[in-house]
């Protein structure tokens, strides 16, 4: 079995308590690996390190910086084939999409932020006869990192990077639910030549570990992805400590179709955007409007796709979709299966368990879902399932559908499918939603700004964005 350590001050150490955490594997059930269960006394530990650290890389050019981020990018991909196959068997997603999309990623980040910095210049604003002002963007410190289970390497390195390239020592969680290319990531860095403390990953569970690097007071800001209601408790404990926050959180995405789209593009976009990732990608489209006059055409053409979507292990080169990420998130996709069909849905396709032949068969799977006839304000419609489980409604105006899509507390991400440019533009600029797509899903440019309105967050990841983040800025004034 393996046995997972924390990476603090370059060495590779258990939890200071001895505890640990059974890391289970989707596609089968069973518990393959261990991991620390950090608190307090390893997040202290990690404090020292990176303070002594920071002098350290807060001084270093930052083409040295630079370099040894693009030796990590380097050296997770001359790893590529182990990091794939850990991210699909921690994850349950299908082995292709960990090489195609999960783990090419992480390595664009370390390049992206790598080389942005090189490129990140200070403002000036001149005062004619009066001055000049410029204005210098100097590292915060220490930050904190806390990363989901959905995208784990994706979104983990998402944060760091930046965090890195602009010049702070970082504290960083990765999901206690993925923790196995953090792991990977950690002996990577040694292996570039980072300096020790630089970057810190402790493992452990979100209300000890986590918590203890909200509250530590050292660690001046956090950057934090993953669901709503955790956004709050971390929001309330660093907001009175003057802390800087970045929240990245849920979403209920709406996918809008009208009748003149390209109907061919959209239903094998909508696919994906409905059942990526087994639909936990906090971007997924889960409720699909679809404008009345090709309602019945659009409801076969898709039923009959998502029907022939193949669920499996994900080491299978056929698979659509893989197991969800734990029994405990199984359930709870299921149970609001089974709360649409008390709320009054249609169940088209799917709504259940999925039993694989062995060694699968205590994997946790489950069929791509589709559910028609609930209203646009009814739980299922309004709360985050973060599965494969999409709803479709028809509807007949613009405005209509403005108001459902606007309906619910979320605003992270929405898509729009029509050949009428006015109206894509029109429905952009009215949808309530931090990333519009037309006719496009999950394409991805890391220099735009990246997050969500209301419940879905607070600031924006990304480019400048995230170096922004990542920087306290200083304006110093010389008179003429
Ligand atoms: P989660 O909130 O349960 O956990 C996220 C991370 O926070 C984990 O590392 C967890 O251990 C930690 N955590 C939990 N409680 C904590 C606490 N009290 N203090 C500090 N840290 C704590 O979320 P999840 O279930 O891992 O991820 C799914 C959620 O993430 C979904 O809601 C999804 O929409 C969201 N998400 C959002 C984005 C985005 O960019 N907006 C991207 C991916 C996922």
């Amino acid at each position: 079995m393996k046995i997972i350590k924390n990476y603090i001050n370059g060495t590779f150490i258990d939890a200071e308590n001895g505890g640990f955490i059974d890391n289970v594997e989707p596609a089968t059930g069973q518990v393959y690996a261990k991991i620390p269960q950090s608190g307090s006394a390893d997040v202290e530990k990690a404090v020292i390190a990176a303070k002594e650290a920071y002098t350290i890389w807060s001084n270093m050019p930052k083409e040295d910086r630079s370099s040894i981020m693009m030796k990590v990018a380097r050296g997770i991909e001359n790893r590529m084939e182990e990091f794939v196959h850990a991210e699909s068997r921690d994850n349950g997603k299908p082995l292709k999409l960990a090489a195609h999309v999960d783990i090419p990623r992480a390595v664009s980040n370390f390049e992206f932020f790598a080389t942005g910095i090189l490129h990140f210049s200070s403002e000036s604003h001149y005062m004619e006869g009066v001055g000049v002002n410029y204005t210098l963007r100097k590292p915060i410190g220490i930050v904190g990192c806390i990363s989901p289970w959905n995208l784990p390497l994706y979104l983990f390195t998402w944060k760091i990077a930046p965090a890195l390239a602009a010049g702070n020592c970082v504290i960083a969680k990765p999901s206690e639910i993925t923790p196995m290319t953090a792991y990977l990531l950690s002996e990577v860095c040694k292996e570039a030549g980072m300096p020790d403390g630089v970057l810190n990953i402790v493992h452990g569970y979100g209300h000890e570990v986590g918590d203890a690097m909200v509250r530590h007071k050292d660690i001046k800001a956090i950057s934090f992805t993953g669901g709503t209601q955790t956004g709050k408790t971390i929001a309330s404990i660093a907001a009175p400590m003057f802390k800087k926050l970045s929240l990245e959180l849920g979403g209920k995405n709406p996918n809008i179709i009208f009748a003149d789209c390209d109907f061919d593009d959209m239903l094998s976009t909508t696919m994906r955007s409905s059942f990526a990732n087994q639909g936990q990608i906090c971007l997924c489209g889960s409720r699909i409007f679809i404008e009345r006059p090709i309602y019945e055409k659009f409801r076969n053409a898709f039923v009959e796709k998502v029907k022939n979507a193949k669920v499996s292990y994900p080491e299978d080169p056929q698979a659509h979709l893989g197991a969800v990420v734990s029994e405990a998130h199984m359930n709870k996709v299921l149970s609001y299966v089974e709360l649409a069909k008390e709320e009054g849905g249609t169940v088209l396709t799917g709504g259940e368990r999925v039993i694989l032949p062995a060694p699968y068969q205590n994997g946790f799977y489950l069929a791509p879902t589709v559910i028609e006839g609930l209203s646009f304000d009814c739980r299922v419609n309004q709360e985050e399932i973060f599965g494969p489980v999409v709803t479709i409604m028809p509807f007949d105006t613009e405005e209509e559908v403005i108001a459902m899509a606007n309906s619910t507390e979320y605003g992270l991400s929405a898509t729009v499918w029509t050949s009428n440019l006015k109206r894509a533009h029109r429905m952009a600029d009215q949808l309530q939603s931090g990333i519009v797509w037309l006719n496009s899903w999950l394409v991805r440019d890391l220099r735009t700004p990246f997050g969500g309105m209301k419940a879905s967050g607070v600031g924006r990841e990304g480019g400048w964005e995230a170096l922004r983040f990542f920087t306290e800025a200083k304006n110093v004034f010389i008179k003429q």
